[in-house]
């Protein structure tokens, strides 16, 4: 077992996780990544290791099928519940209500489904922690969220096929686990990069200057923690994501980054819910929900007013723009700027 200078602790499987003494002792963190390894079996990380001795139950909302390891570890001071999302939401918010859930892990998406039956009068939760976990946080979603659910942070973890990058500090900075991954920069602009990984962990299928698909936004300043490990202020998204126009002058294209799209929807006052989607055409859709009260077609006509200033600040065709009606989904993964 080690611990690093973020506090997290590994334990190595050797067979008998479930009556490892150690476990009761450090369940005041919470589980974060199981991986699978031939040899020495799969391996927990522990964050956040609280020293007081209380009990914590644990709520896990997963994309995937549950895995018996998340059984295997809950014990008398913790508890690890599994959610399907794919079943109804007002099952699983009852479940909720009747659950004494402190520490409520989710995608982005999920949050918003409970963040809104928490406005309505249908949830009440009790948390200590909200850790984000598989979809892009919005800014704009992250400082709702910590009002509803009455915490400083949304703590968010940085993980992938290609490994545990990183997690966010008592600050609300993620910071890449630099004791685990290298993570060397790919330059887009002056804070923006996108991450190839070396994973100093792995002992079969090495994963050695991988590019990852994401780009990341550098957080410009030391972050308050004092943490030496590279602080990244966003993920912004994939790159997959980044909208192309073309260019007025000279041909050519200009990309325009999922923050700066972002941008044009979260100026524009009425708005409660949005996603906007570039299509192969170029053409944009942006689906939208809206406050009560609330005109339509003045908040159409401000999002479009918003796009023009950012086509003639940077040079490109304005792009056809069609609205829609948002929707809310747990079923696919929530991205609010997505590219087809
Ligand atoms: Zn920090």
């Amino acid at each position: 077992m080690l611990l690093n200078n973020q506090g997290i602790f590994r334990i190595r499987k050797t067979g008998y996780l479930s009556v490892y003494p150690l476990v009761p002792l450090i369940t005041e963190g919470y589980f974060l990544q199981v991986r699978k390894r031939r040899i020495y079996g799969p391996v927990v990380y522990w964050q956040d290791f609280y020293q007081t001795l209380r009990a914590i139950k644990v709520l896990l909302f997963f994309l995937r099928a549950n895995n018996n390891l998340y059984e295997n570890v809950s014990g008398n001071k913790i508890k690890f519940t599994y959610y399907d999302i794919y079943q109804p939401m007002d099952i699983n918010i009852k479940e909720l209500n009747d659950s004494d859930t402190n520490i409520l892990v989710a995608p982005p998406s999920v949050l918003l489904v409970l963040a809104r039956a928490i406005d309505e009068g249908l949830l009440n939760l009790s948390l200590d922690k909200v850790v984000s976990v598989a979809e892009v946080l919005e800014t704009e979603d992250a400082v709702r969220f910590k009002k509803v659910f009455s915490v400083d942070v949304i703590h968010q973890a940085y993980q992938c096929t290609e490994g545990f990058l990183g997690f966010t500090c008592e600050h609300g900075t993620i910071h890449i686990n630099e004791d685990m991954v290298k993570i060397e920069e790919e330059t887009i602009d002056e804070n923006r990069f996108i991450p190839l990984v070396t994973d100093f962990t792995r002992r079969s299928q090495p994963i050695v200057r991988y590019r990852l698909n994401d780009v990341l936004v550098k957080r410009p300043t030391p972050c308050p923690c004092g943490s030496h490990f590279l602080a990244i202020d966003k993920i912004e998204g994939r790159e997959d994501d980044v909208f192309v126009f073309k260019k007025i002058e000279g041909g050519g294209e200009v990309k325009i980054f999922p923050d700066i799209v972002r941008r044009c929807i979260i100026y524009v006052e009425g708005i409660t819910n949005y996603q906007v989607i570039q299509n192969e055409s170029l053409d944009i859709e942006v689906k939208l929900e809206y406050g009560r009260g609330v005109s339509r077609t003045d908040v159409q006509d401000k999002v479009r007013e918003e796009f023009d200033k950012v086509a003639k600040r940077l040079d490109f065709v304005i792009p056809q723009i069609g609205f829609g009606i948002y929707e809310h989904t747990t079923d696919v993964k929530l991205k609010r700027v997505k590219k087809l």
